[in-house]
């Protein structure tokens, strides 16, 4: 490693490295990045937009914010004491949990003296004379290091709607991701929340036991499961400690990271009666079961696929009491799993209150936004808050928001413009010495996050250590692997109904231009965990083929 200060010689002029890397994001991926980093003697920093770390669970705190994945999958993996000392107090732990547990690793390990907050890098630039990157700081400062480690989140970019008018409303507003740190008074509020996504499914329930009225203002319904929280008392915490081994294993050889395994029993092999006894079974667990558990044709094969959707659908009008309201609430335009299933709490039961109203946008969009509240093309709703719900630019947004440069000042967002382009979502052809922790097109950003970037960061710091005892100082992909894996990534998305899927899955948003429905971004690694760390083992076992380093 490096020394501070040291004058790296390459160019006309000597310039200062003051890291050898530095690691942008302090979520769950940066922190045990900087983790590895200090621990292996690296000069590293981190350098966080927010007042503190925690990246997701740090910023969003709209009021049901909680994990879909069981908390005791969710927590880190690499140390033992952690996982003796930690109690998982829920299922599915909540927000303010998370944000606690994310703090007290932090403690613990003392890692926060290498993090730096409310550090906004507005630029980076690579420098190939001299084999480094300048990274620029919205303060002004500009700091140099040899590895640029991004850790910026698949979800953090987020995306209001572009209503004319958002900016005259009088009252209070904010997308969910920016919901206020102070406590927000609800009770005897008129509440507007836009979009039905999972954050949306989260919040609704909760919102509406609070507020004097909500009104939801739905585009399109979204599929959604019931996810069965409940306490983890001591006695089973005890029993989940003795079994962490075998939970993390079984995660590890599931596609998505999670405890639920696809059935590979054969949609076939069972009858309609029998798969529909069977789905009752998966409908009453916790979690990702009736999703991720379920038959695996239900993913790939369009009938299996709408026998599936045509269950859940009969659940939504068994929950929801008006069947004209229910059938608003039942996709027709998707079916179950191709977009990413939200996990909820009584969100159907919700739309029984005499307090709360759906507006359906696909037959009254909204006009605009004004100074108290929402005109659609039937009415205007008074509002004292509107909550917009409306979702991120996924994976590339966060990328997109930083002036990234590399060889000859080539713009990253350029390369991007139509969609990422990566070695396993790892590096980028033009773009030396940039790693992507849980970046586009990696397996650990289409996981149960902790399980896969946990490995994605092991492999990260595993190559930097190689660089650095061979004396290298530069890498990037070649052209033809990142060709090579763009391939297989289409050829992944070809094999799942998701590939139509109007969502972040494909790039769809709205809110963002030359994101529309249909220019498919490949984003994320349909292949499993699995077979994505198979595939990366074979780049490392062939001495890292496929990277140019130097
Ligand atoms: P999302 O799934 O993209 O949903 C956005 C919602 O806003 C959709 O209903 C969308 O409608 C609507 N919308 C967007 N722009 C709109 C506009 N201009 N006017 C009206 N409606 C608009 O975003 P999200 O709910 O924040 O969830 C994103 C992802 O975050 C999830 O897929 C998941 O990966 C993650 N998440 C996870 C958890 C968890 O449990 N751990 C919780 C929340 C979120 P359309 O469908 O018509 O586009």
């Amino acid at each position: 490693m490096t020394e501070q200060g040291v004058r790296v010689d390459g160019g006309s002029v000597a310039v200062a490295l003051d890291y050898d890397a530095i690691v942008i994001g302090a979520g769950v991926a940066g922190i045990y990045q900087i983790k590895r980093l200090v621990d292996l003697g690296f000069r590293a920093t981190v350098l966080e937009a927010g007042g503190d770390l925690g990246g997701t669970w740090y910023w969003n705190r709209y009021p049901g914010c909680r994990f879909d994945s069981e908390s005791y999958t969710y927590g880190y993996s690499w140390s033992q004491e952690l996982l003796d000392e930690w109690h998982w107090k829920e299922r599915f732990s909540s927000q303010p949990e998370n944000y606690r547990y994310l703090s007290y690793v932090a403690d613990k390990f003392d890692l926060r003296r290498h993090m730096q907050f409310e550090a906004v890098v507005t630029a980076a630039h690579y420098d190939d004379d001299h084999g480094l990157w300048t990274v620029t700081l919205e303060d002004g400062r500009t700091i140099t290091t040899r590895f640029l480690i991004t850790a910026l989140g698949l979800l953090s970019a987020a995306t209001p709607p572009r209503y004319p008018g958002v900016d005259t409303f009088q009252g209070q507003s904010w997308h969910t991701y920016y919901w206020p740190h102070e406590p927000v008074e609800l009770a005897g509020k008129r509440v507007g929340v836009v979009g039905t996504g999972a954050t949306a499914v989260q919040l609704i329930p909760v919102v509406a036991e609070q507020a004097e009225q909500l009104t939801v203002f739905q585009r399109r319904p979204n599929w959604a499961a019931p996810l069965h929280n409940g306490p983890i008392g001591d006695a089973e915490m005890a029993e989940i400690r003795s079994r962490y081994d075998e939970i993390f294993e079984r995660c590890s050889r599931t596609p998505g990271g999670f405890e639920h395994e696809p059935d590979r029993r054969g949609f076939t092999n069972f009858s309609p009666e029998e798969r529909r006894a069977y789905w009752e079974e998966l409908y009453a667990m916790p979690g990702f079961g009736i999703w991720l558990g379920n038959f695996r044709e239900t993913f790939m094969d369009e009938e299996a696929n709408a026998e599936l959707s045509a269950f859940i659908a009969d659940k939504i009008r068994d929950r929801v009491d008006d069947p004209e309201l229910a059938e608003k609430l039942i996709p027709k335009d998707h079916g179950f799993g191709v977009q990413r299933v939200p996990l909820e709490t009584n969100y159907f039961e919700t739309y029984n209150r005499d307090n709360v109203r759906l507006v359906d946008l696909s037959e009254t969009p909204i006009e605009c936004i004004t100074e108290s509240g929402i005109r659609t093309t039937a009415e205007h709703v008074e509002l004292d808050i509107i909550v917009y719900a409306t979702g991120f630019d996924a994976m590339t947004g966060a990328y997109d928001r930083i002036d990234i440069r590399g060889v000859g000042g080539h713009r990253l967002a350029d390369k991007w413009a139509d969609g990422p382009s990566t070695f396993f979502g790892l590096m980028i052809h033009g773009f030396p010495n940039l790693v992507m922790l849980a970046g586009p097109q990696s397996g650990s950003a289409s996981s149960n996050f902790p399980r896969g970037i946990e490995k994605g960061v092991d492999w990260v710091t595993d190559f930097l250590t190689y660089l650095n005892e061979h004396g290298h100082t530069r890498f990037q992909p070649t052209e033809d692997a990142e060709e090579a894996w763009s391939s297989h990534m289409r050829e992944m998305y070809s094999m799942m109904l998701m590939r139509n899927a109007k969502s972040w899955f494909t790039g769809y948003n709205s809110n963002v231009d030359g994101h529309e429905h249909g220019k498919t971004r490949y984003f994320v690694y349909n292949g499993g965990g699995p077979r994505y760390w198979r595939k990366l083992d074979e780049v490392t076992g062939d001495d890292y083929g496929g990277i140019d380093i130097a």
